[in-house]
């Protein structure tokens, strides 16, 4: 009689056994399903982590050459297949040499930083920002003309003559039919060395044919705006 008790006490906890198991054998799988899916987004993270920093700018964390050829790339398949527009603006430190020379080249790198963070809070979401060569800053700006850009390009100075022991000087073009990115660049460099020679502390533009100071177009607009 106690035998047969305890073959039946065996057989229920086999039971038990075989019903937990079932129980369980669902959660193991998710348990499973959830480490091979965050080992995915681990490895996923290290990609982007890579592909970012391989497009970022050490010192000032903006989108390098590399980022902005991507960004120009993009945007002129884009102008191309959906016939968008956009425009950038060039910005060089105006005699960024002497700042460097008087005061060290940390303190000129800190002021790089400090330009890279107005650019970057002052652009929108969608614009891209890069460091272009030493002290030059490129600002993309998908689905904005002429006008707009202008008027980012001079408030982008002010705010720099206001805010910074610097000042910038500015270029800016939008892309035309036919462009490719050096030719565009070229245009806004163009521009940027109209506003050195009028004496820096200014942004000009070129508009496919001529270089010219912004200052109208831009106090156009913005009384334009006020009505
Ligand atoms: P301009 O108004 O004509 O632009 O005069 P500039 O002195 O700014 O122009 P120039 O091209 O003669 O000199 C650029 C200077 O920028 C040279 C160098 O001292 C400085 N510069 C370039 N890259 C860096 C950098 O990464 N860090 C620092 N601190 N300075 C840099
Ligand atoms: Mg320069
Ligand atoms: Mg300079």
């Amino acid at each position: 009689m106690s035998q047969l008790g305890s073959d039946q006490q065996e057989d229920a906890w086999q039971d038990l056994c075989r019903e937990a198991e079932e129980i369980l054998k669902p959660t193991l799988q998710l348990a499973t399903q959830i480490a091979s899916a965050y080992d995915q987004i681990r490895q996923q993270t290290n990609h982007l982590m890579t592909f970012t920093e391989a497009r970022t700018d050490p010192l000032t964390g903006v989108s390098n050459r590399r980022g902005l050829d991507n960004m120009l790339e993009s945007q002129f398949a884009m102008m191309t297949r959906y016939e968008t527009i956009f425009s950038l603006v060039i910005f060089d430190l105006d005699h960024f040499k002497q700042v460097n020379d008087k005061q060290g080249h940390l303190h000129g790198d800190r002021i790089l930083q400090a330009v890279a963070a107005l650019l970057d809070e002052e652009a929108r979401e969608t614009d891209v920002v890069a460091r272009y060569g030493g002290e030059e800053f490129v600002v993309v700006m998908p689905e904005t003309g002429m006008e707009g850009a202008c008027v980012f390009g001079e408030r982008i100075r002010v705010a720099v003559e206001e805010q910074l022991p610097v000042t910038v000087s500015g270029g800016v073009a939008v892309a035309m039919d036919g462009d490719v990115a050096d030719s565009l660049l070229a245009r806004a460099d163009a521009a940027l060395y109209g506003a050195k020679s009028a004496g820096r502390n200014c942004v000009f533009r070129h508009n496919g044919e001529e270089i010219e100071p912004v200052v109208e177009l831009v106090s156009a607009a913005v009384a334009e705006a006020e009505g």
